[in-house]
């Protein structure tokens, strides 16, 4: 889309990223090209040069991914995209890109499992020391800093604690000390939380869960204003191969176009689940934004424009019973991920956050019987019909 001026986010969701080409394809197709002809000598060289812009080779960039970048940057009130295979790919090519030996760096203690367990091993392996602290404390986040942090990487809401992290004073903090924030904005997708408006430097999703939200592909992506550090994080994505394939970029921007639609209507679905779960007898705790028994309502109320779809609870009698409740529903699917049209249920702590020592998953906040709930755009009445004969039958 060249003009900026039809600006709703459901037009930038349905259009951003479009282009023109010479049969007038009103949908972005897929180039299915590894490899791109240049003009002639001089073409290339300039291409090489940064000098033009275009393409060289589709593990550098591709026009169908290139769509889904400039459509996810408007998402994001960000100026650059970078797809990559997964929102692993785009964890791995953020840390590699800031941080080296001897540099620290500063993450959410219930950040998703593999982004702490990468910095666990390889990053430890190549010198870099990372400290995992409850970010809902800004000042916990100013105590960590040291004065070879290079980098600040949070997650909120947390997954699957749902703990909120206020974006904005971790922000002014952060920039105090002249170091980059980076935001993992996945479980509120572009639709519920903006962190660059938020004063974040860099947005993190995994495409796979709510921008696609179909379950059937695996994708990442990082959204960016400065225009140094987007070329060299997508050099560094060159280097490691975590490129975004043209196929894999078509489903995720075909994913995207309904993206308000379905966030919006699992949102619903999610406030009747969680004011069912919180009046149930056999329901121990619930963590979700949107009740006012969430210790952060007002936070979330701040900060971001709806509570979401992603809920945990504790059912009563703990692992046994959760597992029993796992068992026993027949909707929902018991699956890992996310952010996807279906209802899922999952146990992190045999799951998920297995990687995590018992004392580290405690002190997260992941107790034995927390149960994970993404829900879906099913009816309502139906997920809650669900979990009710299930919980009947513990
Ligand atoms: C799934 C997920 C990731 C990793 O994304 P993949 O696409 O599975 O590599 C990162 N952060 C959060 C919050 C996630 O849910």
């Amino acid at each position: 889309m060249e003009n900026n001026k039809f600006n709703g986010i459901r037009t930038k969701e349905v259009h951003a990223g479009d282009f023109q080409d010479q049969f007038g394809s009103v949908v972005t197709p897929i180039y299915q090209t590894s490899t791109f002809e240049f003009k002639n000598a001089d073409h290339g060289a300039r291409l090489f040069a940064g000098e033009e812009d275009g393409f060289i080779y589709t593990r550098i960039g591709n026009p169908t991914t290139h769509s889904l970048e400039e459509k996810l940057a408007a998402l994001e009130f960000g100026k650059y995209g970078i797809g990559f295979a997964s929102g692993m790919g785009a964890v791995s090519t953020l840390f590699a890109y800031f941080l080296g030996q001897g540099d620290h760096i500063i993450s959410t203690d219930a950040v998703y499992g593999p982004s702490r367990g990468i910095l666990e091993t390889y990053f430890k392996k190549f010198g870099v020391a990372a400290d995992f602290i409850d970010t809902s404390d800004p000042f916990a986040v100013e105590k960590a800093i040291k004065p070879n942090t290079k980098l600040i990487y949070i997650e909120t809401p947390t997954n699957p604690t749902i703990k909120l992290t206020d974006i904005e004073e971790v922000a002014s903090i952060a920039h105090q000390y002249d170091i980059p924030l980076a935001v993992d904005n996945t479980f509120s997708s572009p639709v519920l939380q903006n962190p660059l408006n938020l004063g974040a430097d860099i947005v993190l999703h995994s495409l796979t869960k709510f921008i696609n939200g179909h379950a059937d592909v695996v994708g990442g992506a990082l959204i960016l204003k400065d225009e140094k550090h987007h070329k060299g994080l997508r050099k560094t994505m060159a280097y490691f191969g975590a490129n975004m394939d043209p196929h894999q970029a078509y489903m995720v921007y075909r994913g995207a176009k309904t993206l308000s639609l379905r966030v919006l209507q699992a949102q619903e679905n999610a406030m009747k689940v969680a004011d069912f779960l919180e009046n149930h007898p056999k329901v121990a705790w619930i963590n979700y934004p949107g009740l006012k028994s969430h210790p952060q309502y007002d936070l979330a109320r701040r900060q971001m424009k709806g509570p979401g779809s992603m809920l945990s609870f504790g059912v009563k009698g703990g692992l046994e019973a959760g597992k029993k409740l796992m068992n026993a529903v027949e909707l929902a699917k018991l699956a890992v991920s996310l952010g996807g049209v279906e209802t899922l249920i999952q146990h992190p702590a045999s799951m998920t956050h297995a990687g995590m020592s018992p004392e580290a998953r405690l002190a997260a906040g992941i107790t034995d019987d927390l149960v994970r709930f993404s829900v879906g755009i099913e009816e309502a009445e139906d997920i809650i019909a669900d979990l009710k004969q299930a919980l009947d039958k513990i």
